[in-house]
């Protein structure tokens, strides 16, 4: 696979902390070329959903799914926990349309986990949190302590030739 660098990151919306108060648990992101416009009409934002349903999801690390399936806050969820300085972090997916992977699988980072996918009240995008020792449950994902910013994997967000993909370079080796 061809893995380009210092490609602009696919961030639209940025991560403000807890669910609970009322902010935002992670970032939303979509295919950088696939931005709705004032005045766009119903065809031409058809076609930009299009290009956001078949955007590839990947795997940011090495690790191995925990969960696969439908949530009731964030949609169809894939959560993929890896360990980063001998701590669990969770990378969690939501939003998503087709899953690729299963409960209990092992992933490689840049191996596709799934697309994304409609969802009922506002934009296609995903949404990605990521969580340090995270919960159990996964409902309590959404809004657990260990919320970390999004940004510190920032960097690592890349997208080829148009077709956004979600890959860690590094491979997880970050401090968390
Ligand atoms: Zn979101």
């Amino acid at each position: 696979m061809h893995l380009p660098i210092n490609k602009t990151p696919l961030i639209i919306k940025d991560f403000s902390g807890k669910l609970n108060q009322g902010n935002h648990p992670g970032i939303d992101i979509i295919p950088h070329d696939s931005f709705y416009k004032n005045n766009m009409d119903k065809r031409t934002k058809s076609v930009q959903n299009a290009k956001r349903m078949v955007t590839k999801i990947l795997a940011v690390s090495n690790g191995k799914i925990v969960y696969a399936g439908n949530t009731n806050i964030g949609g169809l969820c894939v959560a993929l926990d890896t360990i980063i300085n001998k701590q669990r972090v969770r990378f969690l997916y939501c939003r998503l349309g087709r899953i690729y992977v299963k409960k209990n699988q092992t992933v490689e980072a840049g191996q596709l986990l799934a697309r994304l996918g409609d969802f009922p009240d506002n934009n296609l995008h995903l949404h990605f949190s990521v969580i340090k020792n995270p919960p159990n449950k996964i409902s309590q994902c959404f809004n657990s302590n260990g919320l970390l910013d999004p940004k510190i994997f920032y960097k690592n967000l890349t997208q080829e030739n148009g077709h956004s993909i979600l890959l860690n370079k590094n491979k997880g080796a970050v401090n968390v």
